[in-house]
């Protein structure tokens, strides 16, 4: 009789102790470890999944198709993170989405996404005077964290646009799918992300993200970290409200800091514990609201088979206006088309095509199995018969279709409620205060709608990356700068 395979030990040759372990590889987990291990800093990335990447990450299926689960576009900033933060190789990969769509009721339009186009749509097509242009995309870019404004997205656009539903659709439609936000979120979360990506445009990665992430890999391995997938961190030890370690797939393991890439909330309430902060934090914890969850449909086009170039990001929508509400909805009317056409793997021939739409967990967790199965059947359905006023006769292109869920999305990234995007804006304070309380805990991740996105969190985990060092350079000043 033969004997059942061992189960591998994942924690293989780990060691007792280490500066810092990153909890988490999503864009900011892995940016923050790659950072500290260049300080010089001996760093432990624990990931639970079996690959990294968190959200940026993808799958493969039979009939060679790759899917992209967040790789639909980012702003240029990005090209300075990837250049200065990971490689010159990595960074020169971004390349441009020309062709952006929008189609719904209130208008049809193709643009380059940028500040230029955005201009001559908004004076051309909607008949926006230039001053009220200039003065609304100089109001966006000066925002700032800091800025102490309450105005709401809404109110801004009131301010700016009375009553022009038609061109709050064409500026807010994109950045909802893009970071989740809404109209009644504080102004400044859009503001600081429409001109990031007004700079230059919507910019993708040319390789696909499992290029990216192999890269990100060997980069991570050349400095040194230590990384360990299959293994979920359990719990973080405190004493004397100061980081001991962490209890790693059963094992402890010393570290003199954390940067939790898990979730806010569950960083404080499951693997620290409410017992070990003051109790006025743990009231402002219990206000952070998660952002909203996502489904998406994945299209494997047929080996030979081609679709015409229709565009590159497709917002389409069938509500007469826009309407968080509708957006949110089981009920879809709104979707976003990612095109995935030969050029973004060179050398392959095969394209694919991503819907996504943002989503509530509450009306996706609670149903029966054959419930959950038919309401994605129903999904996939739905999303070819929309797709197919695009490019007609998909059903007879595709050979691979497949649907994922806010319960999906929970179950890979172990985000609450399957967050896409992290939290509110409340939860960016609370994400920032981490530290104040716990010695040596520091979170980095989609966090306050602002830090979120792969610029977002990538940026985030810089920023995290350089608190934590300051910190461990104080716990040992003979340390050698890098
Ligand atoms: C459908 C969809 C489309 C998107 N489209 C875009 C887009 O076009 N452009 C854009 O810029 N952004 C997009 N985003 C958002 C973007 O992907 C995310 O904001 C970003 O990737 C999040 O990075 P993060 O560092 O916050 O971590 P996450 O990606 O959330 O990763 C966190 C990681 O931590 C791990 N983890 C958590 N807890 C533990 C634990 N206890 N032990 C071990 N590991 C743990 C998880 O498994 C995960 O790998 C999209 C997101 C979704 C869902």
């Amino acid at each position: 009789m033969t004997k059942p395979p061992r189960p591998r030990n994942w924690l293989k040759d780990i060691q007792s102790a280490y500066d810092t372990v990153v909890i988490g590889s999503g864009l900011a987990g892995m940016t923050s470890a790659n950072l500290l291990a260049k300080l010089g800093h001996k760093v432990l990335l624990a990931e639970h999944h079996y690959n990294l990447g968190g959200m940026a990450t993808w799958f493969k299926r039979k009939g060679g198709h790759i899917m992209d689960i967040s790789l639909h576009g980012f702003p240029c900033g990005m090209i300075k993170t990837l250049r200065k933060y990971w490689s010159k190789d990595i960074s020169n990969r971004v390349i441009q989405l020309k062709n952006v769509r929008f189609d719904n009721p209130q208008f049809s339009i193709n643009t380059s996404f940028d500040k230029i186009d955005f201009t001559h749509i908004l004076k051309e097509r909607f008949g926006i005077l230039r001053e009220v242009i200039d003065e609304f995309f100089q109001t966006a870019r000066g925002m700032n964290f800091y800025d102490d404004i309450v105005m709401t997205t809404r109110e801004l656009f009131e301010k700016f646009f009375p009553g022009r539903t038609d061109v709050w659709r064409f500026l807010m439609e994109p950045i909802t799918y893009a970071n989740g936000s809404t109209l009644d979120d504080p102004a400044i979360t859009y503001g600081i992300v429409f001109s990031n990506f007004m700079d230059k445009g919507v910019f993708t990665y040319q390789g696909g993200t499992d290029h990216l992430i192999k890269e990100m890999k060997k980069e991570l391995l050349k400095n040194g970290v230590d990384i360990r997938t299959h293994c979920m961190v359990e719990k973080i030890y405190v004493e004397d409200k100061t980081v001991q370690g962490v209890r790693i797939n059963g094992q402890d393991i010393s570290c003199k800091s954390v940067v939790s890439n898990s979730n806010i909330v569950t960083t404080i309430e499951q693997l620290v514990g409410e017992e070990n902060f003051d109790p006025e934090y743990i009231k402002d914890v219990k206000n952070v609201r998660l952002n909203n969850s996502s489904c998406q449909v994945y299209m494997g086009i047929k080996k030979g088979e081609k679709i015409p170039h229709v565009g590159d990001l497709l917002f389409s929508s069938e509500a007469d206006e826009y309407c968080t509400e509708k957006i949110l909805s089981k009920d879809i009317t709104s979707r976003t088309f990612s095109f995935y056409y030969p050029e973004i793997r060179p050398g392959t021939d095969r394209y694919s095509i991503v819907s996504s739409t943002n989503a509530r967990y509450k009306d996706w967790a609670n149903l029966s199995e054959k419930e959950y199965l038919h309401d994605k059947h129903h999904l996939e359905q739905t999303t070819l018969d929309a797709l197919d006023t695009y490019v007609p006769g998909i059903r007879k292109k595709i050979d691979h279709v497949e649907a994922s869920t806010p319960n999906t999305f929970k179950r890979y990234t172990l985000h609450p409620s399957g967050t896409s995007f992290g939290t509110k804006f409340e939860g960016l304070q609370v994400s920032r205060d981490l530290p104040k309380q716990i010695k040596g805990l520091f979170h980095a991740g989609s966090v306050g709608i602002i830090m979120s996105g792969w610029l977002g969190a990538a940026n985030y985990g810089v920023i995290v990356a350089n608190e934590t060092d300051k910190f461990l350079r104080e716990l040992s000043p003979s340390l050698v700068t890098v």
